[in-house]
């Protein structure tokens, strides 16, 4: 509880702090990237406060499941291109060696005509 309420993407869910909408249902978040890196780039969270891949269980496996669903669904939307031309990149930080700067754990995607700020 006390790392939910000092956690930056837990604010973002309870709208403390704003975010600009991609998604929201009832188990998942998804807003654009305050800092993107290519043209689209935004984040898909759990909105339970998961620090990292590394504390997943067999409880979160259907959850999991609907992110990596959603996730091609929702680039599109946001107007990646199409297969094969087009695409996304999916990336997931976990822990500090795995450069994770924010411990709730997201889904960068990001899309869009390159080149990219990174990558
Ligand atoms: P990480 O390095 O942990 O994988 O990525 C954290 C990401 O969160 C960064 O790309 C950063 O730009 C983004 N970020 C950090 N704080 C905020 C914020 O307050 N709002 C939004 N929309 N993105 C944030
Ligand atoms: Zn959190």
């Amino acid at each position: 509880m006390s790392a939910a309420h000092s956690c930056i993407f837990c604010k973002i869910v309870d709208k403390s702090i704003p975010s600009k909408k991609v998604y929201e249902d009832e188990e998942i978040y998804a807003f654009h990237d305050i800092n993107p890196w290519a043209p689209i780039h935004f984040l898909v969270i759990p909105k339970a406060h998961i620090p990292s891949m590394l504390h997943l269980t067999t409880e979160h496996q259907a959850l999991m499941g609907r992110i990596m669903a959603l996730i091609p669904q929702l680039a599109l939307e946001q107007g990646c291109n199409p297969y094969p031309e087009g695409g996304f990149r999916v990336v997931c930080n976990n822990g500090t060696e795995g450069g994770q700067e924010v411990h709730h754990l997201h889904i960068h995607v990001m899309g869009g005509p390159r080149p990219w700020l990174r990558g």
